[in-house]
């Protein structure tokens, strides 16, 4: 998955993923922040964290510069996500 670039996060704010279909690959998985397992018909969202480990993106984020950022997903509800950008995209 193409994760959101930091400008286009500030842009968006935080989206809104799902609802998750049976099967989908994170059921099962822990959200970080409430330590709740996803179920099917969860919506989420990705939270980025920053450039993680790669110097590259460690660059681009230290001279200002878009980059590509390591997210966590969290339920929707975690990320503190409210009606007013809520079109979900389907996952
Ligand atoms: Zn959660």
């Amino acid at each position: 998955m193409a994760l959101p670039r930091r400008s286009e996060r500030e842009a968006i704010a935080v989206r809104k993923f799902g609802p998750k279909s049976h099967g989908h690959p994170s059921i099962g998985t822990k959200c970080p922040a409430c330590q709740q397992v996803f179920e099917a018909g969860d919506y989420t969202a990705l939270v980025c964290l920053g450039p993680g480990d790669d110097p590259e993106e460690q660059a681009k984020a230290k001279s200002g510069r878009p980059y590509n950022a390591v997210a966590v997903e969290v339920h929707w509800e975690c990320a503190g996500g409210t009606s007013e950008n809520s079109d979900a995209t389907e996952v």
